[in-house]
Parts: C-alpha cells; sequence; structure tokens
C-alpha cells in the first residue's frame, strides 16, 4: 500500500506570500494570492515518484479553511507523513496546529520546513516534540533526497505540478491566473539585508531546456501569466538570452514577469524580453544613499544607466517595479527624503517600499523562541539600534505606496492601499491576541467574515488580504 503524504500550508485569516522574503513569507497587504513554488514542488516530486499518496492542503486557495475546519477534515484521514510549510508571521499558529494533528496522527511522521523553522531549530527540537523533524533546506530539495535519494539538487527538480491544488486561486489582483516558476536559485551577490542568503545555498541554474519545458507544462493551465521567481533572473547573460529565444521560438504566449538587476540588462535582452512577452521587470533600488548601501555589501551599477534602461523598457511595452527599502538602522528622515527623490528621478510604473528587516539572524542560535517571530505581522522582534523609531520606519514604508496606485485614480489608490490597509489593521488587533487559540481564532474570524458581507468590497477580487 502506498504511504499517505499531507502537504499543509494552513491560513488564519491572513493571506500569505509564504515563499517571499527568503522563505520567512511575507503578509500580503493586497489581493494578490501567490502559490509556494518550493512547497508545491517538494508534493510533485512525491506525486511523481508514484510511490506515495499525495494530498496538498494549501487552504488560501480551498475556499480560505480556517484551522478548525482543518482538523474537522483530518479527524479520519490519518497519513504516515505530515510536512507543513511555516513562515514567521504564522509560526505560532502553525506549532499550535501540528500539536492538533499530533494528537489525531499519534504514529505519523510530522515535520516543518520554511526559514522561521531553520532559524528555531534549537528551540523546536527541544520544545516541541510533536514535531519529528525540522527541515532546514529549501522543501523540494529535501523531497528530492527523501524519495530519491538525490543531494543538493536543485536542477533535477521536476516542474511543479499545479493540478495538485486549487490551482486556480493564485489570482492576482486584477483576477488574472498567476503560476510561478524558477531558473535559477540563489544570487551570486552578496547584500546583508537579504534573506534569501540565508536560506538558498550557492546560486545554481537549471538548463534553458528544462525550463521550457517546465513553462509548456505551465501552458497547458492556460494561465495570464507565469512569473518567474528567481532572486537575479538575468545573472548569467547568456542563459537567459538562450532562455528567452527559446520560449520565443516554441511559440509560449503569456505575459512573464521577472526580478532581476537592472544594470545586469542591455538593449539586445530587453529587445529579447519584450519579443518573449516579458510584462514587467521587477528589481531592486533600495537606497540612494551611497554609504548605506555600502554598509549592506550592496553594488549598484551607475544610476543613469539604469535610469536608460528603465525608458528603454518602457518604450518597449515593458513595465517595471523598484523595490525600495526605508528604515535602515542608520537612516535618518532626509536620507529616507532623498530615496524618495531617487523613485521620483527613476520614475518606474510601480514602486514598492519594504520596511527594512534586520536579517541578522544567527542560524541555530539557542536564544531564539517564536517570539522572535511577530504573529502576523511582516517584521521580527529583533532589538538593534535605529536612528527612527518602529512607527516612523512603518509610516515610512507606506507613505510612498500612494504612488504606487495613484496613477490610476485616487479611488481606485484609496480602496486598494488604505482600504486593505485598514481591514489588515483592524484584523491584525483582533486576530493578534488569538494566534495560538485556533478555535476562537477561527470563530473571530467568520464573525468578521459574516460583518463585511454587506460590504460590495469585500471579497471582490477573490480572497482579501486579511480575513
Ligand atoms: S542582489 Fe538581491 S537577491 Fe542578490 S543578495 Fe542582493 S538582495 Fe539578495
Amino acid at each position: 500500500m502506498k504511504k499517505k503524504v499531507l502537504f499543509l500550508r494552513p491560513y488564519y485569516g491572513f493571506n500569505i506570500h509564504s515563499d517571499a522574503h527568503g522563505e520567512l513569507g511575507m503578509l500580503q497587504v493586497s489581493y494578490d494570492v501567490y502559490p509556494d513554488l518550493t512547497f508545491l514542488t517538494a508534493a510533485s516530486v512525491f506525486s511523481e515518484s508514484g510511490e506515495y499518496q499525495v494530498r496538498v492542503i494549501d487552504a488560501a486557495v480551498e475556499n480560505r479553511m480556517l484551522p478548525d475546519e482543518l482538523l474537522k477534515q483530518l479527524e479520519n484521514d490519518i497519513y504516515n507523513l505530515v510536512i507543513l510549510k511555516t513562515t514567521g508571521q504564522t509560526i505560532h499558529s502553525d506549532l499550535k496546529l501540528l500539536e492538533a494533528v499530533r494528537g489525531l496522527m499519534p504514529e505519523a511522521d510530522i515535520k516543518i520546513c520554511g526559514l522561521a523553522a531553520k532559524i528555531l531549530k534549537k528551540w523546536l527540537t527541544g520544545n516541541a516534540p510533536y514535531i519529528s523533524e525540522v527541515i532546514e533546506e529549501p522543501v523540494d530539495e529535501y523531497a528530492l533526497r527523501y524519495v530519491k535519494n538525490i543531494n543538493n539538487g536543485f536542477i533535477h527538480l521536476p516542474a511543479p505540478d499545479y493540478t495538485l491544488v486549487n490551482y486556480k486561486g493564485y489570482r492576482d489582483r486584477a483576477k488574472g491566473l498567476r503560476l510561478t516558476l524558477t531558473a535559477s536559485r540563489g544570487c551570486p551577490m552578496s547584500c546583508l539585508y537579504c534573506p534569501y542568503k540565508l536560506y538558498y545555498e550557492g546560486y545554481r541554474t537549471k538548463s534553458a531546456e528544462a525550463v521550457i519545458g517546465s513553462m509548456e507544462k505551465l501552458m497547458e493551465l492556460e494561465p495570464d501569466e507565469i512569473q518567474f521567481r528567481d532572486q537575479y533572473f538575468s545573472a548569467d547573460k547568456n542563459l537567459t538570452k538562450e532562455l528567452l529565444k527559446g520560449i520565443i521560438d516554441r511559440g509560449i504566449r503569456t505575459r512573464i514577469v521577472c526580478e532581476t538587476r537592472m544594470e545586469s540588462l542591455d538593449e539586445e535582452i530587453l529587445q529579447l524580453m519584450k519579443d518573449a512577452g516579458v510584462g514587467m521587470i521587477c528589481f531592486g533600488v533600495e537606497s540612494a544613499d551611497a554609504g548605506v548601501l555600502s554598509n549592506y555589501n550592496s553594488v549598484k551599477g551607475d544610476l543613469r544607466r539604469v535610469k536608460e534602461l528603465i525608458d528603454h523598457a518602457h518604450l518597449a511595452g515593458i513595465e517595471t517595479m523598484a523595490f525600495y527599502i526605508v528604515g535602515f538602522p542608520e537612516e535618518t528622515w532626509e536620507m529616507a527624503g532623498r530615496t524618495y527623490e531617487l523613485a521620483e528621478y527613476l520614475d518606474t510604473t510601480y514602486v514598492h517600499f519594504n520596511e527594512y528587516e534586520h536579517c541578522r539572524f544567527v542560524i541555530g542560535d539557542a536564544e531564539y523562541t517564536p517570539d522572535l517571530f511577530l504573529p502576523f505581522g511582516n517584521v521580527t522582534a529583533l532589538d538593534y539600534p535605529s536612528v527612527l523609531n518602529a512607527d516612523e520606519r512603518e509610516y515610512l514604508a507606506y507613505i510612498f505606496e500612494l504612488r504606487y496606485t495613484m496613477r490610476a485614480s485616487v479611488q481606485d489608490s484609496y480602496r486598494y492601499r488604505y482600504k486593505l490597509f485598514n481591514e489588515y489593521k483592524n484584523a491584525v488587533g483582533k486576530l493578534r491576541p488569538l494566534a495560538t487559540d485556533l478555535y476562537r481564532l477561527s470563530e473571530c474570524v467568520r464573525d468578521m467574515r459574516a460583518a463585511g458581507s454587506n460590504d460590495p468590497d469585500h471579497n471582490c477580487c477573490g480572497p482579501v488580504s486579511a480575513v
């Protein structure tokens, strides 16, 4: 008889992008619902082998299934192996859930994965007896080792099998179906604020042919967009050109989104990107202050050249999104002001301002407890000296977001940012105290859903950021 394996990504009232931010996760204050690529690829490895009976519960796309409903479902559905993907935002609730799962399945092998689990490994090993193993590596590579005895196997990973989940729930804010894929993992750069460096070892690439094969498989599901989740999409220029030419030659037609370093591009690659269907390029600018960038080992190119390439991309019909970080420990209001001025000068289609996250975790530090993470919040409780206080840093991150949607209309900006942000704040105020009381949390979410049912905007784009 085949062994039964359950892959779990629970939902607690908030929309979490769990393979973002170095797989520490990021709570989305937006309508976007993202798949978790490593989680789904791991399930695909088990499923493809033919030796396991695999079930994947991604509760966000299972009608935002709440933890009490999930536990009810599992009462008569016993598994040999359970793997839960945790995040910094959900670790408190995830641990309670796994404790309850252990009660239902005393014989099961129960494992937890994600960067938050890796950071807390020492604490979990000593304090969470209901967990059999903390998976420290990306869970898809773990799956390959577990199932096929292949170590460090990124290049051998199969295409994610999206049919294992209700993939039609992975929607962007315009309700388009967005699936994700990766051609490489890791990054040859070494920025000290980068959480990916804590989780992905080295920099590895798949062959262009393997990536194109995976894209063709995804295209059978008719996505509106394929987003490459590579940290640095065009780090290997020759491979990038080969991949883009392959997409053009094979007639793969969909909107493609990628994240890279703008300074690695040139007019030739931009033309290939346009011809291959790249609709948006995302890239990090981070700060206007050269001293700050240098403090974090961040090497940026000539900004005039970056501006030229942005303008060139826009002329080719490719949108751009620039990421900035505000609230660096040494940052003053004046320094942040110059970063806003730089954002105006670069004039990308979209901007995204992230609050500085102190990513200097010492992996394996025995002192860390789950309280390192704030339930349903995007920053950790790590204490570090900073010129600006936490409220000022949060304010800085949101003050410029108006620019994100103002190109559409004030009304859209209100609906998309401020309404959602207020909704998120309201939900956090109610649900954070219940993070470890899963039954009361579930009830509270249901009450909030019922109270919002007369709001015409509620659920207008499928699952909302909160509740
Ligand atoms: S370039 Fe980007 S992905 Fe690479 S280390 Fe720096 S922040 Fe991380």
